[in-house]
């Protein structure tokens, strides 16, 4: 098969493709604007015994410096279309651009998810949320390529397999399928709900539109560095990097013990512990600096790239982690996809 030189650059910085700013170049990236680039850019890549790597707005994802020696695939289909209360649009949107035009068409569900970056295709991956709103609240489907069959298929909600920060195309089927459109079903009645103590304390009206909800999710989330600004070196992140812990009744318990002001969350599987909470009892404090990494003077979740590595943004992860783990017997997870170079 001939190579589809008219979608594929060679070696190509991804460090500038993502919030973090790190990592080596991709021996291959392509920027696939339709389906039927995508299928060219898989077989194409199969042929060539070349891995795939699917990238959306690069920003939950960690490259190696050594960068990528496959092919990433980076999701450009655009399109947004508005049917009452449905709205399907296709992954390559801007998932921010979409929530604003909902707030300005008074269509609700999404507006606590405000300012988050990345890509609409991405939503679903790790069942996005914030300020008590996921995307599971509001998908009706997800259309997907199966890179094996090269088919789109449509999943129902409840094949999703969504959960806190998590789907099964992030888990059991990671790198099986390629988003390309998600449908929404949002609320025409325009009336945004307020689940989150700190949101509602930041909303002056007892009954809010849906743009004073919007941007006080934004104001919130700006005096954390979470929203992305070039002039912020706070935001030079990608989010939270460890995901809340939920542990069961019995351990949480136990800790409560140790530590009567625990803070705590209820969780349908157990008990939700802030992880930023446990980063700092176990001596991580915010503006903490490993070298060129470090966290965020904002946010105790968020580790920043201070003109560093992703080698040094994962050994401070790692000392966090195992500080974390000898203090409070709590393993933390890592919410970024970490994409290894195959070098
Ligand atoms: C400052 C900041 C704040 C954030 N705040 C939040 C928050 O409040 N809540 C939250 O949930 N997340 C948050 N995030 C994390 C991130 O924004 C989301 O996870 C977002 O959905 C990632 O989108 P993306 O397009 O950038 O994905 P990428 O980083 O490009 O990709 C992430 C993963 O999804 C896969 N992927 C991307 N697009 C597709 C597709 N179309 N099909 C299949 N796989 C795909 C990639 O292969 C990769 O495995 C934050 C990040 C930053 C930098």
């Amino acid at each position: 098969m001939e190579k589809p030189s008219h979608i594929l650059r060679e070696n190509v910085p991804l460090a500038p493709l993502t919030t973090m700013g790190l990592g080596g170049p991709a021996r291959y990236l392509a920027e696939c604007t339709s389906l039927d680039e995508m299928r060219t850019c898989l077989t194409w890549a199969a042929a060539e015994g070349l891995s795939v790597q699917v990238l959306g707005g690069g920003s939950n994802v960690l490259f190696a410096d050594a960068g990528y020696s496959g092919v990433v695939l980076k999701v450009g289909l655009s399109g947004v279309v508005f049917n009452g209360e449905t709205v399907e649009v296709a992954a390559g949107e801007d998932w921010d651009g979409f929530v604003q035009c909902c707030v300005e068409r008074g269509l609700a569900g999404v507006e606590c998810l405000s300012g988050i970056p990345g890509s609409v295709g991405a939503t679903p991956i790790q069942n996005v949320g914030a300020y008590g709103q996921e995307v599971k609240d509001t998908i009706v489907e997800v259309r997907a390529l199966d890179r094996q069959t090269l088919e789109e298929i449509a999943f129902a909600p409840a094949e999703c397999g969504f959960a806190y920060r998590q789907s099964r195309f992030k888990g059991a089927d990671r790198d099986r399928f390629i988003v390309t459109s998600v449908t929404y079903r949002l609320d025409v009645s325009g009336q945004p709900q307020i689940r989150y103590p700190e949101l509602r304390r930041h909303v002056d009206d007892e009954c809010p539109t849906l743009a004073a909800v919007r941007d006080a999710v934004l104001g919130l989330r700006r005096g954390k560095s979470m929203v992305i600004d070039p002039q912020d070196p706070n935001s030079r992140s990608v989010g939270s990097f460890f995901l809340n812990p939920v542990i069961d009744e019995e351990a949480f318990a136990a800790l409560k013990d140790r530590y009567p002001n625990v803070p705590s969350f209820p969780d349908s599987a157990g008990v939700k512990v802030p992880a930023a909470w446990l980063v700092e009892q176990a001596g991580f404090h915010k503006g903490l600096q490993r070298g060129g990494a470090g966290i965020s003077e904002r946010h105790a979740l968020a580790l920043v790239n201070r003109g560093g590595t992703t080698r040094e943004v994962l050994a401070l992860a790692g000392e966090i982690r195992d500080a974390v783990e000898q203090t409070f017997g709590i393993r933390l997870e890592r919410e970024p996809v970490l994409v290894e170079g195959h070098y």
